[in-house]
């Protein structure tokens, strides 16, 4: 049955992802189950997304109830949910501004339009240059690809947007190298994802607020795969002791419901889009509304952040150990319930030897492993992962 459905999908999908061969068909907490009911545990989240587990009835409850009431708007209305769901996102990130989006790629290309409109303000030119980091992941859109240091993903698209330069992450010499009289604004995430688990070093993300504030160039940290609890702080700059002028954030904005935004202080926010600079027809709207305050809710509720702390050190444990014990394993890295194991050699093997015994895991480049379960996940759950974990490393 499973199969027959690959084949079909194969033949209608544009085929941009090799995809595992399992079609999932629901899930209950942090198991998902596929449509011939073989039961998994998942450390993966839809890529960090569904933060609050599947099956999850008061989310659910509030997503069906927005649906009966009205499902969109436009941004020409003003309608409640959004209005509430800013209020919960400024209050859990001390940003002022809020604009909502459909997804991360978007929010970067806000944050990256906000960065451009406020120097333009300001100086009145067009040749302003943006500095965003080697072996970071932005996005698929052209703004977004443009800020997105791996060369594989934008050969082939050329030409981006000008005027971006290149710096490597944790390395602020690199970064004061590519300053120049043009720069207006620095991009990067604070734990870099696709690029295979890199947190910012202290040092590193203070060193670049200052060449910020000494420059006057403004600092969008992209939260989006690292934000919403992740790191075990609400975004994982809070865990640093800086702040940037814009950020960005979705995945687990919305739990499931497809949703970004980009943030900014209220310096920028008076300063950059104005009516008419930006907009978007579905961004914000009720449903997305209602999808962000429930997982607001849900968070203080659970005290997420505290949780997420207290499993991810037990995470970061076991994996420790595991690192001991393997030979093929040479870096451990990672924040809160986002980590990962470096090896040597290619891990499509260990994922797929997991996949069958009912583990779902994921990669971040070809030799890293990716762990970023459902944040309600608990430290038996961690057990689990870790015993078919080390019979899935036989593979290697
Ligand atoms: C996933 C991701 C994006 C892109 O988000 P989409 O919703 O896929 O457009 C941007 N930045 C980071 C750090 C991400 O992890």
């Amino acid at each position: 049955m499973m199969q027959q459905i690959i084949n079909e999908a194969e033949e209608v999908l544009l085929h941009t992802y090799n995809r595992y061969q399992v079609v999932f068909d629901h899930g209950d907490g942090v198991h998902l189950y596929d449509i011939e009911g073989k039961e998994y545990l998942d450390f993966v989240s839809g890529i960090g997304v569904f933060a609050l587990g599947y099956g999850n009835k008061a989310y659910n409850d509030a997503v069906k109830s927005q649906v009966d009431k009205i499902l969109h708007t436009s941004n020409y209305y003003y309608n409640v949910p959004a209005i509430e769901a800013a209020k919960a996102i400024k209050k859990a990130s001390g940003m002022d501004r809020v604009f909502f989006t459909n997804s991360g790629a978007e929010a970067v290309e806000g944050a990256i339009k906000t960065a451009r409109k406020y120097a333009y303000l300001k100086d009145g030119s067009t040749d302003h240059e943006i500095i965003a980091m080697n072996h970071s992941f932005h996005g698929r859109t052209f703004g977004a690809l443009s800020v997105t240091g791996t060369p594989k993903y934008r050969e082939a698209f050329e030409p981006m947007i000008g005027n971006i330069r290149f710096a490597d992450y944790n390395d602020l010499d690199s970064v004061k190298n590519q300053i120049t009289g043009k720069t207006i604004a620095i991009i990067m995430e604070t734990i870099q994802g696709e690029g295979g688990i890199h947190p910012a070093d202290k040092d590193f993300l203070k060193g670049v607020r200052d060449l910020c504030d000494e420059h006057d160039l403004l600092l969008i940290l992209d939260e989006i795969q690292c934000g919403m609890g992740r790191s075990g702080y609400m975004y994982a700059w809070q865990g640093y002791g800086v702040k940037p002028d814009i950020m960005t954030t979705a995945k687990a904005l919305g739990c499931g419901v497809p949703v970004g935004a980009f943030l900014m202080t209220e310096e920028v926010g008076a300063n950059s889009l104005k009516a008419g600079d930006h907009g978007t027809t579905y961004g914000g709207n009720p449903l997305a509304g209602a999808a962000i305050c429930e997982v607001f809710r849900q968070y203080e509720e659970q005290n997420i952040t505290e949780h997420v702390q207290q499993v991810g050190a037990y995470l970061f444990e076991k994996l420790e150990e595991i690192k001991q014990e393997n030979g093929h394993i040479i870096d451990h890295r990672g924040m809160g319930l986002m980590q990962g194991l470096e090896f040597d050699t290619e891990v499509a093997p260990v994922i797929n030897a997991a996949l069958d015994k009912g583990l779902v895991l994921i990669n971040a480049g070809t030799k890293i492993i990716r762990f970023l379960p459902p944040l309600v996940i608990t430290q038996n759950d961690v057990d689990f992962m870790i015993e078919i974990l080390k019979e899935a490393l036989k593979s290697l």
